[in-house]
C-alpha cells in the first residue's frame, strides 16, 4: 500500500461536525480545499501539547480547522480568523454557531494583509493557511504578533510537489510565481535566526517553526 493512505489509513475517523465539514467542502467547487486528514491531525496533535489561549488563523474557508482547533484547546481559548471570502466567511459563521462555537472563535472578513495591522498582539500559535503566495510578505507581521515560544503553522508549503521542483512548475507556467515565493518563505524559515522550522511531508506540506 503506498505509504501516505496506509499512515491516513491509521487516523481515527473524524468527530461531527468535521466529517460532514469535509464533505460538504469537496463537494462545492468555489472553496478552496479545506487542511487535509493527515494535516488536521498533526494540527490537533500540537494543539493538545501547546494548550494555545490566544490562535490566529489566515484562510478561514466554511470554519473546518477552526472548529477542529475549538475542539482541541481549552476552553477559555480565543479564535481569530480571517476570511476575505465573503460566501466563505458566511458559511464559516453559521457553521461555527451550529457547532457551538461561535463564543470560541471570531471570524474577521477581509484582506489578511489589511487585518493582520490591525490586530493586538501576542498569540500562541498561528496557523498560516490561505494565501500561499503571500506568506512571505505576512510573515515580519506574524513574527511581531507571535509571542517568543509561541507555534507557527504553515500549510501547503510544498504545493503538490511544486515547491521542490521549479522545472515542474514552469510547465504550469501560472504557477511559477506562487513557487518561487513559497522557496523563498522557506528559505527565509528555515534560516530565521529567532525560528526553530521542521518542514514535513504532510498534507501537501506543513511547516512547524518554533518563535524562540
Ligand atoms: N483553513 C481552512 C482552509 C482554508 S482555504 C480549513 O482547513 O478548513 C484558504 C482560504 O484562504 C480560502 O477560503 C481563501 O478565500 C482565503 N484567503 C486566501 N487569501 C486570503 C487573503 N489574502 N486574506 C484572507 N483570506 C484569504
Amino acid at each position: 500500500m503506498e505509504q501516505r493512505k496506509y499512515l491516513i489509513d491509521l487516523i481515527a475517523e473524524e468527530e461531527e461536525p468535521l466529517k460532514t465539514l469535509r464533505e460538504k467542502a469537496a463537494k462545492e467547487e468555489s472553496y478552496e480545499p479545506i487542511v487535509e486528514r493527515d494535516a488536521a491531525q498533526l494540527l490537533k496533535t500540537l494543539l493538545l501539547i501547546t494548550k494555545p489561549k490566544r490562535i490566529l488563523e489566515i484562510g478561514t474557508a466554511i470554519g473546518y480547522s477552526a472548529i477542529l482547533m475549538a475542539k482541541n484547546t481549552p476552553e477559555d481559548t480565543e479564535i481569530i480568523t480571517i476570511e476575505r471570502y465573503e460566501k466563505a466567511a458566511d458559511e464559516a459563521i453559521e457553521n461555527i454557531f451550529a457547532a457551538g462555537y461561535e463564543k470560541k472563535i471570531r471570524v474577521i472578513k477581509g484582506e489578511a494583509a489589511d487585518v493582520i495591522n490591525w490586530l493586538d498582539p501576542y498569540f500562541d500559535f498561528v496557523f498560516m493557511d490561505g494565501a500561499k503566495g503571500q506568506y512571505i510578505e505576512f510573515l515580519p507581521r506574524i513574527l511581531e504578533l507571535l509571542r517568543h515560544g509561541g507555534v507557527l503553522v504553515t500549510d501547503d508549503v510544498l504545493y503538490k510537489d511544486m515547491t521542490n521542483d521549479e522545472k515542474a512548475a514552469e510547465v504550469r507556467h501560472r504557477k511559477i510565481t506562487i513557487v518561487q515565493r513559497l522557496r523563498k518563505y522557506l528559505s527565509v524559515i528555515t534560516n530565521h535566526t529567532e525560528l526553530e522550522t521542521t518542514v514535513l511531508q504532510v498534507g501537501d506540506g506543513v511547516a512547524v517553526s518554533y518563535r524562540m
